[in-house]
């Protein structure tokens, strides 16, 4: 049995390739469909082969991103002018492809980053939060570009966290089959904190997330001279986004990664949670932003993920029923609301709770079947009611202090990292 998966990302990945190409009911048409003007000759032999050049472009470009199955009916749903030996042979070959994924039964690996640097010199120069705390829990800008072509040449593929599990009727969660090309590797990411603290701003860090002209989600950027402006190059997500588009083959069916914000500032940039300090115009249009933003990303590949609404030190293991219960339904009201629900928990702290805690039933109990703690083994394990999947931070502590961590998995971090580090 191969699976034949079909995921929101797939129509939202067509659409962006028939937006920039032929559409297929141009294509249709061009071939003689019924709406074809009466006196219209049959399209001239280069025209048809342009078309059906064009249609075999959009069929490679999503079989690349593993839509076999969509690449397939894109070119045997042609019209019957557009399909010849050529269409067919590419048909076959993308079948074959569809045949040839393996059950993969390794590891899922599993990687986070916190909000990137992009300006080392004002994260490293001491003033405003202390430097050591982003040498050591930060990545810079640089450094993540450098890393995405390390792990795609090393065979991982960026997967869906929420498609490693599979939920019974009556609850139970089992680990739902992983079907990948040979020596292909499932890679999870996940962005912690995603909610650009007022702490962070002068440390050249993005202050928001915005929605473009072109409909994409990127980040502003306050350079260190003042002024203010829209980037793709200003954190993961943006970066991520821009890398995929010109490599599909580094993402299965369109997956990106986990966002988790907390809740005490708000999210990805927008002050939600205090929208007593604003008029209420301001406060619904940054509600609104929050709304379309978190849409547009999960169109795109992402998943929204809970990283509690305080982020208090209580996480790191005392946490007391009544903290725990309003932490997290504060977070669901008043994020949760925008971004939309979640069943993913990724703890502050990486905090790790035993499956027999009575918290971690109350998480369970709450939704959040898919919890993500901090360790370097990026250990997965099924407790019946749900997932915990082990991740290990790729930042300046882990590459400066346990640089075996990642260079046994993944790439040597002398060849990404950051030389405007300082010494941790
Ligand atoms: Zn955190």
């Amino acid at each position: 049995m191969r699976p034949k998966r079909y995921t929101r990302h797939w129509t939202v990945f067509l659409l962006s390739l028939l937006a920039c190409g032929l559409g297929a009911f141009a294509l249709w048409q061009a071939a003689g469909g019924p709406a074809q003007p009466a006196s219209g000759s049959a399209p001239a032999k280069e025209e048809l082969a342009a078309q059906r050049s064009s249609l075999l472009d959009q069929a490679a470009a999503l079989a690349r991103g593993y839509y076999y199955q969509e690449a397939i009916d894109l070119l045997e749903q042609a019209g019957p002018g557009l399909q010849n030996e050529q269409t067919a042979q590419a048909a076959e070959s993308y079948r074959q492809a569809q045949q040839d994924l393996v059950l993969y039964e390794g590891t899922v690996y599993h990687i986070f980053f916190h909000s990137l640097i992009v300006y080392p010199e004002l994260a490293f120069d001491d003033t405003g939060h202390p430097a050591e705390g982003y040498n050591m829990w930060m990545t810079t800008v640089s450094e993540f570009q450098k890393m995405l072509p390390l792990l795609l040449e090393k065979g991982f593929v960026l997967y869906d966290i929420t498609e490693l599990v599979e939920t019974a009727e009556d609850g139970t969660v089992t680990p739902k089959p992983i079907y990948l090309p040979p020596g292909k590797k499932p890679l999870v990411l996940s962005v912690d904190d995603v909610s650009y603290y007022d702490y962070m701003a002068p440390d050249g860090f993005a202050s928001r997330m915005v929605i473009n002209d072109q409909g994409d989600v990127v980040t502003e950027v306050q350079a260190p001279d003042g002024t203010v402006y829209q980037t793709y190059e200003g954190d993961v997500q943006p970066i991520l986004d821009q890398f995929v588009k010109e490599h599909p083959e580094f993402s299965w069916r369109g997956a990106k990664g986990v966002l988790a914000p907390t809740g005490y500032q708000g999210a990805f940039g927008y002050r939600i949670t205090d929208l007593e300090l604003y008029t209420p115009e301001e406060g619904q249009q940054m509600l609104e932003a929050v709304k379309a933003i978190s849409q547009r990303l999960r169109e795109t590949g992402w998943q929204i993920g809970c990283h509690s609404y305080t982020h208090n030190g209580y996480w790191r293991g005392d946490i007391t029923m009544e903290e725990l219960e309003s932490d997290l339904t504060r977070w669901k009201e008043l994020i949760g609301t925008y971004t939309g629900q979640t069943n993913i928990l990724i703890t502050p702290f990486g905090a790790h709770y035993s499956p027999d805690d009575p918290r971690y039933q109350y998480m369970i109990d709450q939704g959040f079947t898919i919890l993500c703690p901090v360790q370097a083994n990026m250990s997965t394990t099924f407790t019946g009611q749900g997932m915990i999947q082990n991740r290990l931070n790729l930042d300046g502590y882990t590459m400066l202090k346990h640089p075996e961590r990642v260079s046994q998995h993944f790439f040597d971090p002398q060849l990404v990292l950051d030389g405007a580090r300082p010494p941790l």
